[in-house]
């Protein structure tokens, strides 16, 4: 006899868990199908980071003014419906999330575009530590931090922590021996793994709503992929999976979800769709996961798509590590590029961005770059020993924490370039060397003014936030004058992809008409986003797939009510 559930949910990332765990709290029968073994999806690995305009919590932001934002920052065409309910469903869902017991906190981020009409600093919430303990034996499933996110691979986190010790900020030693007496001092959880037992950033995140759902008597099935979506009459019903080499039907009485991520790790689709190329190697979430099949599924039965030919930007630099994986080798860039005594050239020797921008938006520039020049992705970090002394470059951390003689041999010339003067560092990385010492020169008369009158680095409060606060009179912008030089190749990596199932306001994928398919809904990386092609804040892509979740959830919520088992309805607009 075939299984059968209320509704299944594929993937358990943080669209998929809201989704999951707001169906299980109206009394639906719920099944998470995970392709991978672990739970949490590149949400888990992420910073967790939730841009929720208007959240309630504490703010006198207003959806207007949100909006006025998102249409100021669009870079392309946007779904202004699936904005205008995000906008309008936010609040809603971070209440729910307070129902369950979960204790979002504002963050004190400006919005990526601070420069833009209606732009704010309080749009985005973290989740506060998360005791993995509290999940007993589902514990060593969680798939675990991104490795950057832990220091030395090992100790847990929270932002400010991890931001007073990267940036050696008054009082950082006090608080490296904090986060490592938390660890150490925990004899308990020593005796049993390496692994740290704090779930912070996105792990703080999903921690609280894979409780939640066991609670509620959610069920996992790991390690199980959805090949196809079961279409009868017109109506979706089902999803046909693959575990250990064995095909299987699920029913659903009442939904499906795709909550499956992107294609970032599917070279075939990335080459289908993006303008410019890229390889699934440099993107920086984890290897093998998000391949598209539900995506493939969908246009198998007359699904539509959008905003496919883009991702999530982030500037990556992958270390020579012969025997990690791509996720350990992978670093994203994104402070890195932006703190001063440095610049970013693309192969011909030109500058093409304000360095200290937001992540996607340096993306964009390399992709815009790439397609006027053919001489970017990748392009170059140049750095002098100032930087190298105070800040850390991919993987290479400064000089206290990791002198040259400590970088492993071969790391130079293939992956970490060094010279004693700019003109030679230009020899050995192929970069015209007049152009390279005249951008240094340019760069240091604008670190002597403080004003970067080519690409305004420095000039608005997104880009202060990477600078050194004892840098005068442009904390962005030092002077590259410190020998010897470095440079370093930097990719363009993503967090996943943009693009994918077309959906209304919703959360309902449309076919080729714009019509419903009934009984299908996408959330999060496997949707279209609503932003189109822009990052508008810090948790711009967890923010939504979060709201579509918790809306997609109440569509089928809705339908199982129809189906008669009670009142719910949910504002259809
Ligand atoms: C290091 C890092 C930091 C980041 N920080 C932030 C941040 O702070 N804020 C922010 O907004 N964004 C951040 N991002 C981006 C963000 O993490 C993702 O965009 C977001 O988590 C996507 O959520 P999702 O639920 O759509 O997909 P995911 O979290 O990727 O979950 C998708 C799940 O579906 C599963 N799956 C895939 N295919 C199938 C299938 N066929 N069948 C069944 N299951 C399947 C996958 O295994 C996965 O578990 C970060 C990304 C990275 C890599």
């Amino acid at each position: 006899m075939q299984e059968s559930y209320d509704v299944i949910v594929a993937g358990s990332g943080a669209a998929g868990m809201t989704a999951a765990v707001r169906a299980a709290t109206k009394g639906l029968k719920v099944l998470i199908v995970e392709k991978a073994h672990k739970i949490g999806g590149t949400s888990a690995t992420s910073g967790g980071v939730t841009w929720i305009p208007n959240h309630g919590l504490g703010t006198d932001d207003s959806p207007e003014q949100a909006m006025t934002y998102v249409k100021a920052v669009a870079n392309g065409p946007i779904n202004e419906k699936r904005v205008d309910i995000f906008l309008e469903t936010g609040p809603q869902m971070i209440a729910f999330l307070q129902e369950i017991g979960m204790k979002p906190v504002p963050m004190p981020w400006p919005d990526y575009f601070p420069e833009a009409p209606g732009a704010r600093a309080d749009r985005s919430v973290v989740f506060p530590m998360y005791d993995g303990r509290r999940l007993g034996d589902l514990f060593p499933l969680m798939r675990e931090q991104f490795t950057r996110f832990k220091l030395m691979n090992r100790y847990a986190m929270d932002f400010m922590e991890a931001n007073t010790i990267s940036t050696r900020s008054p009082g950082w030693k006090r608080t490296l021996a904090k986060v490592m007496g938390r660890y150490w001092l925990d004899v308990s959880t020593r005796k049993l793994t390496r692994r740290d037992r704090m779930m912070s950033l996105g792990g703080a995140l999903i921690g609280p709503l894979v409780e939640q759902f066991v609670k509620l008597g959610g069920e996992f099935r790991l390690g199980t992929v959805v090949k196809k979506l079961v279409i009868e009459n017109g109506h979706v019903t089902g999803v046909v999976t693959e575990r250990f080499g064995r095909t299987e039907t699920l029913l659903a009485r009442h939904g499906v979800i795709a909550c499956s991520g992107g294609f970032e790790w599917n070279q075939e689709l990335r080459d289908r769709y993006f303008t410019v190329p890229g390889s699934i190697r440099n993107s920086s979430t984890p290897e093998d996961g998000n391949k598209g099949e539900v995506l493939k599924a969908g246009l198998e039965i007359g699904a539509a798509t959008e905003f496919t030919e883009t991702g999530w930007w982030v500037p990556t630099m992958s270390l020579p590590l012969s025997t990690a994986s791509n996720f350990e080798e992978i670093h994203q860039a994104v402070f890195d590029v932006g703190r001063p005594h440095s610049v970013c050239v693309n192969r011909n020797g030109d500058r093409f961005v304000d360095e200290a921008c937001g992540y996607d938006r340096f993306g964009n520039a390399m992709m815009e770059d790439q397609l006027k020049t053919g001489a970017n992705t990748p392009c170059w970090l140049v750095f002098d020993a100032t930087f190298r002394y105070k800040f850390t470059a991919g993987g290479v951390m400064p000089t206290a924490l990791m002198p040259d003689r400590k970088i492993p041999p071969s790391w130079w010339d293939h992956y970490i370039f060094r010279a004693p003067t700019i003109r030679e560092l230009a020899g050995k990385i192929e970069v015209n060397a007049d152009k390279l010492e005249a951008v240094v020169a340019k760069m240091n008369e604008y670190a002597k003014s403080g004003v970067d009158p080519e690409f305004g680095r420095g000039g608005n409060a997104y880009d202060v936030n990477f600078g050194d606060p004892a840098l005068k009179p442009n904390p962005c912008l030092g002077e590259i004058g410190k020998a010897p030089f470095y440079a370093i190749p930097v990719s363009l990596g993503d967090l996943g992809t943009k693009g994918g199932l077309k959906c209304d306001a919703q959360a309902r994928v449309l076919d080729s008409n714009d019509q419903p398919i009934a009984g299908l809904y996408a959330a999060g990386n496997a949707s279209g986003s609503p932003f189109g092609n822009a990052y508008p804040g810090a948790g711009g892509t967890i923010g939504p797939a979060m709201v579509f979740g918790f809306i997609a959830a109440d569509m089928v919520v809705a339908e199982a009510q129809k189906a008669g088992l009670g009142q719910f309805t949910h504002n259809q607009k």
